[in-house]
């Protein structure tokens, strides 16, 4: 099958031959047709790196009549980072496609200059939710004739609480448009959105549902907490020409591994939301240029990261969200590639692995931490591949020829190559001279999931013993919280602390509890006074005493609660990660996760 074949147009079939790609994707040549030639709704289950931007992108360009100067395509997507992404491949595609006007318009860049370029006549807007949102509200976007709106990583968006400003930016446009959905993952929420916005949409899935992509090859490693950078360094040195992505859970985990990587010679960089935007644009120029090997990422901050050739992908824990997995995996194996994603797992936390095997529908496969001969191994290899493969620059050398001979007379051929492989090779030798075991025998695996998230909040409520503060938030149960989980998520990342630096929370209806480290209470008290959530304000203060139960605390601390004003009404169930915060300036709108930790 050829592009030809798919009924695209000359200007776009240049444009794709212009780029280089030989012959369309398995997604792109299930959907183009179907997008070109019916006028029904679609959903295609995709993974990023699938080709699926042509395949509604191609199509979306194909039917845009530039005599008609208004706005016919939408296109909205999570990130900014992938709302520039796409924007660029949509730019490629219609090179040759005379006057298609293709505009991106995202969060933490000047509005002003968006709403200048809508208005110098754009034809398809690539948006993130929020910043449409706004360009609504300033009556800078109509869409009233927009005929096809594109939900791109439609699971992301719902995960990053964008569903109430999807719903409303769907509203906004007309009856007759058709909507197109992609979503790496089918959970229930998204397939709400295809029922309450489209009618018999057509169904093609890539991969099976909520899978990941074929040619990812998925592995774990077990190893104790304690040995994990170790297995994660034996891994990066067993594969010499690794590029790749390291996913970790916590803020603080991200910038310890790669600073640890960093002072031990590797060429790594930290990206995670303690970072300002043009701290994370630098380090992201520098991952897609390849001058840095490494990235070590959040769940969040790595979300739209799509660059081709990731080799590997390690997951130094596995995400509390069982379905991130298949993203931080998707990172790799791009563009019809292969990629390895390998999970650093201790045995404790080992019963996750039966839940990312039933998400994925694979096994995972149960590898070793390479041993420093393995490594050593497989970089003298290298080293002699190099030998082998050099381009010799006679000329180049000429000059210091007969000086390197006088230098190297006495050695016989044998000792030469010793000597040189030494050079290069010692470093490694040394490092792994003294390297023991750190696999960890198969048999302290556990079974069950929930070995692990007791495990897990066994400790954290017995910080409580530990925790020298205990704090009083105005948040609970009826802001939608539906466990402690939630609400440590929520403070976690809206103060942006680590969720190890929170103890025992007691989660009431109207108010909770949180022991905290010493400093962090400061910080939460900083960080949230101030903001609200539904338009009614946070407020957070350290506690004397600790609570014996909701009765005293409420009476204690309740009779102010509503002091914000805000009405509680409905169980806050779809308030969910939303607050705002009264310093967010220039209208914009705070929109935050809340399940996630970072
Ligand atoms: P996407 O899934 O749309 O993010 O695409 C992943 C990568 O594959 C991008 O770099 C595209 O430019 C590239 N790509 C898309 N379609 C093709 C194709 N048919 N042949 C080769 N590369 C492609």
């Amino acid at each position: 099958m050829t592009f030809k074949d798919l009924g695209l147009s000359e200007d776009l079939l240049k444009a794709v031959t212009a780029m280089g790609f030989e012959k369309p994707s398995e997604i792109q040549e299930k959907s183009i047709p179907d997008l070109l030639g019916t006028e029904k709704d679609y959903v295609g289950l995709a993974q990023t790196g699938t080709g699926k931007t042509a395949a509604f992108g191609l199509p979306m360009i194909q039917q845009i009549d530039t005599d008609y100067r208004a706005i016919q395509g939408l296109i909205l997507c999570p990130t900014r980072e992938l709302c520039i992404q796409i924007a660029k491949e949509m730019s490629a595609y219609a090179k040759y496609a005379d006057g298609v006007k293709i505009v991106a318009v995202y969060g933490g860049a000047s509005i002003s200059d968006q709403i200048r370029a809508i208005k110098g006549g754009a034809n398809i807007i690539v948006g993130t939710p929020g910043r449409t949102i706004d360009l609504i509200g300033r009556k800078a976007l109509k869409f009233e004739s927009v005929s096809k709106v594109v939900l791109d990583e439609a699971d992301e968006m719902l995960n990053m609480g964008f569903k109430e400003d999807i719903n409303e930016i769907l509203e906004s446009t007309p009856a007759f448009k058709r909507v197109w959905l992609f979503s790496a993952t089918m959970p229930r929420e998204v397939e709400r959105i295809a029922s309450n916005y489209m009618e018999d949409p057509i169904k093609v899935t890539v991969g099976t549902k909520n899978s990941s992509a074929a040619n990812i090859d998925h592995k774990f490693c077990l190893v104790n907490g304690r040995d994990k950078y170790f297995a994660l360094k034996r891994f990066i040195d067993h594969y010499p020409g690794l590029f790749g992505i390291v996913f970790c859970r916590t803020r603080r985990d991200t910038q310890e591994v790669a600073t640890k990587l960093m002072n031990d010679g590797y060429s790594a960089d930290a990206l995670h939301g303690d970072l300002s935007q043009g701290q994370r644009d630098a380090v992201m120029g520098k991952f897609r240029k390849k001058t840095i090997q490494i990235l070590v990422a959040t769940d969040v901050a790595a979300r739209g990261i799509d660059v081709d050739d990731i080799t590997h992908v390690f997951h130094y824990d596995l995400p509390d969200e069982i379905e991130s997995y298949t993203h931080r995996s998707g990172r790799t194996a791009r563009a019809g590639k292969s990629g390895i994603s390998i999970a650093l797992i201790a045995p404790a936390k080992s019963g996750k692995i039966k839940l990312v095997e039933k998400q994925i529908g694979k096994k995972l496969e149960l590898v070793k931490a390479p041993s420093g001969q393995d490594i050593c191994g497989m970089q003298l290899m290298k080293l002699i591949k190099n030998v082998n493969e050099v381009e010799v620059n006679e000329k180049g050398i000429a000059p210091f020829v007969a000086q390197i001979h006088e230098s190297l007379e006495g050695y016989s051929k044998e000792e030469l190559i010793e000597r040189f492989v030494s050079v290069e090779f010692n470093r490694f030798l040394k490092a792994y001279e003294k390297a023991g075991d750190i696999n960890v025998d198969p048999s302290k695996m556990r079974s069950g999931r929930d070995s692990d998230d007791r495990g897990s909040s066994r400790r954290r409520d017995s910080g409580s013993e530990t925790n020298v503060n205990r704090v009083f938030i105005n948040v609970g149960k009826m802001d939608g919280f539906e466990n402690k989980g939630q609400l440590l998520g929520f403070i976690c990342n809206q103060a942006g602390i680590d969720g190890g630096s929170v103890g025992k929370i007691d989660l009431f209806d109207s108010f909770s509890f949180m022991g905290v480290d010493e400093g962090v209470g400061e910080r939460l008290i900083s960080a949230m006074n101030g903001k609200n959530i539904e338009d009614r304000d946070i407020r957070v203060e350290f506690s004397q005493d600790k609570p014996q139960g909701e009765r005293s605390g409420g009476r204690r601390n309740g009779g102010d609660r509503r002091s914000g004003g805000g009405d509680r009404r409905g169980g806050g169930g779809d308030r969910r990660g939303r607050t705002s915060s009264s310093n967010s300036g220039g209208g914009g709108r705070n929109f935050r996760e809340r399940r996630r930790r970072n």
